[in-house]
């Protein structure tokens, strides 16, 4: 008896656990742990992954599996274990771990085909099932009832491919290849036996006489103006082959990219690549914190540093925000390295995801760059783990599995024994003191490469700029800089802080907002529609022309937009050309990277834009940055904001004076002398991280204790406060005296969606069973989370509060 124990898609408290399935006799010889199976569940048919098997099972009358997904595992047995690990840290189910892990188009039960990529004979049973054709559908294997150990021999031995079917597009796409059968003499006797007016099969096989690398059947026919008949008759001869070739759709040519060599280190990078180098060669497992200010290198000693990897024979993953992910950011790595590098990217369709996915998995490349979830690269044989700008606040899921990309990271780099290296010229205050401890390496590069000074910061006090008399939203110290660079022919970035800032709307008479009517939130105002839009949910209303509570005709907009800034700026500087980036201008796909290829041509000599130009950019010929809010984020309901200012700010700031002319930066706030503005004016970390610090353990927050959030949501107000309060009750009645627990406060948006959101907040240093205690708590509420409108989000790590 063999009996499989099976993790089913079910997302469901009841069913988080495996259930034993037994494995009927045909699915005996190709059944691995790490595929994927379809089984009963229930009256249902489920997915499900197979994550072991055993010979017995202490359940009677089991049901069998009723169809197997894959010929191959599609999770590794690492994988198997680290979903475990994700699960059980994040309190998600282990379904939503696996599939966290997978592409997409492995996430579900889609249909197949079977491709032949081979012209030579297969088993008579496949040969009389393809009947001359290319692709067949895979149940049409079933139908004929053709043992899938055959057909799991024929996908070992190459002749045949499984497609997954991905919506209507084909997740793998095939081109027809020619190529000569012959020996160059035999064509050359061939040619002289073809009639003289056959020209087009005369010039296609001159082609292969001087050369016998094949060519796609496309390109043949384009380059001799051939037809497929021509290749036909020449095929019927005996004198080439056609062949099906897989070709991975490719997101970047990597002809495009020019080969670079390791640069000589600087003394600096020397020193701090050493112990890195150290880690790789005695295969030990070690964290360590690079903090290097922007431009000092670090991406030089990533990249020498997975050359050793490589030339170990291991593999390297790295890591950096999705919005640094830029074309950029991906030509230093496939520069170096070619071929060999995958790249994981948002804006990649579900059927190239796949197909990167592929390479990595069947070992084609060595280093993966990408974004959070690349993390989870299918490598056997992790070298090293590179997490860039590791304070971003994207590698951490705010979805279930609610995983940091960094935990999880450090948990791989256990298993394979190597080196997690986290970068960063602003490192968040957990992983700073980490080092301090020791329990992190730490290796610092605090100069440039080119020894070019950091630009000089000049802070402007926007509220003395209002006592003057200016009443826009630039100060004169910035119109006049900015003035001056467009003299000298140079650019100029402005970062609007947007986050906690919009244009609102409000009747200048009653003094009325206009909210969202299913949300606790002053709905935006979209200058290019004219439309009040709700950014929670999808809300929207035409810009009213009377105020809807007092009819006044005095109803205009109010805060600052990126439209209106761009307005402004127009109206005081009308010679600048000016490109805006915002999530406006870059909804569609490949409209990030079309903007800043247009601002590095020189078609603008300003970027306007929000957070997303504030990172990872590089541009020659950029001299003044500028800052228009800085201290719009200050004052967020988070812990964190000071932090993120500081981060924000010396991010940008690194954006000026890269290369030989030399930067300058200007901050306009109504804050001058908040510590988080003015150190990093002076780019000083450690006496940020020091204030910080003291602030931190004076308020009792992250990294002097642990913080966790369970949110309940309900349409019901009510039954939101009443549940948030049961869960208090029970959670302080059984945690550590010590460990403060919190609520129900109301969220800072105490309602999206007509939902009401309370929140419970516990401060711990030491709970050594706090997954098991909050579980229990959330127990009663099980079956109404179930039936019921109600939601219970457990954040074991939260990075966002609202
Ligand atoms: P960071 O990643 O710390 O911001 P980069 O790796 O981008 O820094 O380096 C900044 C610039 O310095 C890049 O243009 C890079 O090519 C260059 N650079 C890095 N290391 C060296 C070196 N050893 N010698 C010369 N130039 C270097
Ligand atoms: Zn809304
Ligand atoms: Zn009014």
């Amino acid at each position: 008896m063999i009996i499989a124990q099976v993790i089913v898609d079910v997302p469901a408290k009841q069913v988080n656990q495996t259930f034993d399935y037994l494995v009927p006799d045909k699915f005996h010889d190709i059944l691995e742990i790490g595929m994927r199976v379809i089984v009963p569940f229930g009256p249902r048919k489920v997915m499900g992954f197979v994550i072991n098997i055993t010979n017995d099972s202490k359940f009677k009358r089991l049901r069998k599996i009723i169809d197997v997904l894959d010929l191959t595992p599609v999770l590794t047995d690492e994988m198997i274990e680290l979903g475990k690990w994700v699960a059980e840290h994040t309190l998600s189910y282990y379904i939503t771990a696996y599939q966290a892990m997978l592409p997409q188009v492995l996430k579900a039960a889609y249909k197949k085909e079977i491709v032949r990529l081979t012209e030579d004979e297969l088993i008579p049973e496949l040969e009389v099932l393809f009947a001359g054709r290319d692709v067949i559908n895979f149940d049409e294997i079933t139908k004929a009832n053709i043992p899938y150990r055959l057909v799991q021999k024929a996908i070992q031995a190459g002749d045949i491919y499984i497609n997954y079917i991905v919506q209507s597009k084909a997740t793998k796409k095939y081109i027809t290849m020619v190529r000569p059968i012959l020996e160059d003499y035999q064509l050359m006797e061939a040619l002289e036996d073809l009639p003289k007016n056959a020209k087009k099969q005369r010039v296609i096989i001159e082609h292969f006489i001087n050369q016998s690398e094949p060519l796609s059947q496309k390109e043949l026919i384009k380059r001799y103006s051939t037809s497929y008949s021509t290749i036909k008759q020449l095929k019927q001869k005996g004198l080439i082959e056609t062949y099906q070739q897989e070709i991975y759709r490719h997101p970047y040519d990597d002809k495009a990219f020019t080969k670079t060599y390791p640069l000589p280190l600087t003394e600096q990078q020397k020193k701090a690549i050493q112990p890195i180098k150290q880690i790789i060669h005695k295969e030990e497992h070690k964290v360590v914190l690079l903090h290097g200010v922007t431009g000092s290198g670090k991406t030089e000693i990533y990249l020498q540093a997975i050359q050793d990897v490589l030339n170990n024979g291991k593999e390297a993953i790295v890591l950096v925000p999705e919005i640094s992910l830029t074309p950029q950011m991906v030509k230093r790595f496939k520069g170096r390295f070619g071929e060999s590098v995958a790249v994981f990217h948002s804006a990649l369709s579900a059927g190239e995801k796949y197909d990167e996915w592929r390479k990595i998995y069947r070992g084609e490349v060595k280093v993966v760059v990408g974004a959070r979830s690349a993390v989870f690269a299918p490598f056997e044989n992790i070298g090293i783990i590179i997490i860039d700008e590791e304070h971003e606040v994207t590698y951490k899921q705010e979805d279930q599995p609610r995983y940091h990309a960094r935990d999880v990271a450090i948990e791989r780099g256990l298993y394979h024994q190597c080196p997690v290296i986290l970068g960063s010229a602003t490192p968040t205050l957990e992983s700073y003191a980490r080092a301090l401890k020791g329990v992190y390496q730490l290796a610092v590069l605090d100069k440039r490469t080119n020894n070019q000074a950091m630009p000089e910061v000049k802070i402007v006090d926007m509220r003395q700029e209002l006592h003057a008399g200016n009443r826009t939203m630039f100060s004169r110290l910035l119109k006049l800089k900015i003035e001056e660079a467009l003299k000298r022919k140079q650019q100029i970035i402005l970062l609007l802080n947007r986050r906690g800032f919009s244009t609102f709307v409000m009747c200048r008479d009653c003094g009325q907002v206009n909210e969202c009517p299913h949300c606790d939130i002053a709905l935006t105002y979209h200058k290019s529609s004219h439309r009040l839009k709700c950014h929670y949910c999808s809300y929207e209303e035409p810009m009213p022309i009377v105020c809807p509570a007092c009819q006044s005709e005095y109803i205009r907009y109010f805060g600052t937009g990126t439209e209106r800034v761009e307005e402004a700026l127009t109206k005081l500087i009308p010679e600048a050309r000016i490109i805006r980036m915002d999530v406006d201008t870059t909804r569609r796909k490949g409209a990030h990277e079309r903007l800043l290829e247009r601002f590095r041509n020189y078609e603008a000599d300003i970027l306007l834009g929000t957070q997303m130009i504030a990172k990872g950019l590089d541009f020659e010929n950029v001299t003044l940055v500028g800052v228009l809010t800085a201290d719009s984020m200050l004052h967020l309901p988070d812990f964190r904001s000071s932090e993120k200012t500081f981060q924000l700010l010396t991010q940008v700031s690194g954006r000026a004076g890269r290369h030989e002319l030399p930067g300058e930066v200007i901050i306009q706030t109504y804050t001058p002398e908040h510590y988080s503005i003015q150190l990093a004016s002076q780019y000083d970390y450690v006496q940020f991280f020091n204030i910080e610090m003291r602030l931190r353990r004076q308020f009792q927050y992250p990294p002097y204790v642990f913080i966790s959030l369970i949110t309940v949501s309900h349409p019901d107000h009510l039954t939101a406060i009443n549940i948030t309060e049961e869960i208090v009750q029970y959670l302080s009645k059984h945690l550590a005296p010590q460990t403060s627990v919190l609520g129900p406060t109301p969220s800072p948006i105490m309602r999206i969606k007509d939902r009401y959101r309370y929140q419970c907040m516990i401060k711990y240093k030491k709970e050594r069973h706090l997954k098991e205690i909050i579980n229990m708590a959330i127990r009663p509420f099980e079956d109404q989370m179930n039936q019921d409108e109600l939601q219970i989000i457990i954040d074991m790590q939260p990075y966002q509060f609202m």
